[in-house]
């Protein structure tokens, strides 16, 4: 048996608003030494198949996931399905018809931009997104891109946060429906950065009574002190742990393959509770088996 190295267990690629290929993906856990790494596209789940391929031959324990957003309390609340059987139907279509809506959301935002004097292509847009989830990194991306912007974070802050003049909203599951949906494909579900939400305790709660099996404790954008926070609550809501770096690529600061890491303490009780899981939703065994 090899020495447990960490799990990173929440990352995107291209398949949705990540810039690099699953391969790049896995080439990056690698190199960060991992023992574990998920791949966790917002509503998506057709990039696994090349997530998995890729992995063979590295060592690495690979987790399907996809990161779902829900509206909870007057926020967008991310859920992350890890361990989800990525056949199953009822999510597949479910996913692919959001991913049609976050397309015409995205045209709609390119109109309203185009409204505001910041004309984009939609089409050389949407030759980026490919058959991935359009999101609004691929807005923001191409706002730097012409100069109307200079960084990612101001194309957010001034036009495409909610309540912003460039904004559009799209459908979202309710949180239930979101915990249920990942229940019934096999999978956990765990509230992504509870950092984001203007009272995370309650998102918790509500999530708690709606069958919610963990919270992310570790995330780029939480410190030591909300990582304390996070674990407390967790416990007293009886939430397994989870930790992921949220990477989009390419790296920088905490957002990095591997730079925040579940123990194996935590990742042995997540791997029960999954295989658990599984069997309850019919779903077909976990593969955990390093690739
Ligand atoms: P969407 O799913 O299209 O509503 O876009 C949400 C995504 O935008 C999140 O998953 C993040 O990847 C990204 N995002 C949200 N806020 C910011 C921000 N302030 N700066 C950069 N990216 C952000
Ligand atoms: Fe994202
Ligand atoms: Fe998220
Ligand atoms: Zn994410």
């Amino acid at each position: 048996m090899t020495a447990f190295r960490g799990a990173d267990l929440h990352c995107h690629s291209t398949f949705s608003d990540g810039l690099e290929s699953p391969a790049q993906l896995v080439q990056r856990g690698v190199d960060a030494g991992l023992s574990v790494l998920a791949l966790s596209d917002h509503d998506a789940v057709h990039g696994l198949p090349e997530f998995e391929a890729a992995a063979k031959g590295t060592g690495l324990v690979t987790v399907t996931a996809s990161e779902l957003s829900t509206r909870c309390d007057g926020d967008d609340v991310h859920v992350l399905g890890l361990f989800l059987d990525p056949d199953e139907v009822e999510l597949r279509a479910k996913l692919a018809r959001f991913r049609g809506d976050r397309d015409t959301r995205g045209s709609a935002m390119v109109e309203k931009l185009l409204a505001l004097g910041m004309p984009l292509d939609i089409e050389e847009i949407r030759v980026v997104v490919g058959d991935g989830a359009f999101g609004r990194p691929h807005i923001a991306r191409a706002m730097v891109a012409r100069g109307y912007v200079k960084t990612l974070d101001e194309a957010f802050e001034r036009f495409l946060s909610r309540g912003k003049p460039g904004y559009v909203p799209k459908p979202k599951w309710t949180l239930d429906e979101a915990i249920a949906a990942i229940r019934q494909a096999g999978g956990l579900s765990v509230v992504a950065h509870p950092i984001w939400y203007r009272d995370p305790e309650k998102v918790v709660s509500l999530g708690v009574a709606a069958g919610l099996d963990g919270l992310e404790v570790i995330h780029a954008d939480q410190d030591g002190q909300k990582e304390n926070q996070f674990s407390g609550l967790a416990e007293r809501e009886g939430l397994l742990k989870s930790a992921g770096s949220d990477y989009h690529g390419p790296p920088e600061g905490r957002k990095r393959v591997g730079a925040c890491l579940l123990d194996e303490e935590n990742w042995n009780r997540m791997v029960a509770a999954a295989t658990t899981r599984r069997a309850e939703a019919g779903r077909p065994p976990l593969d955990l088996r390093p690739r």
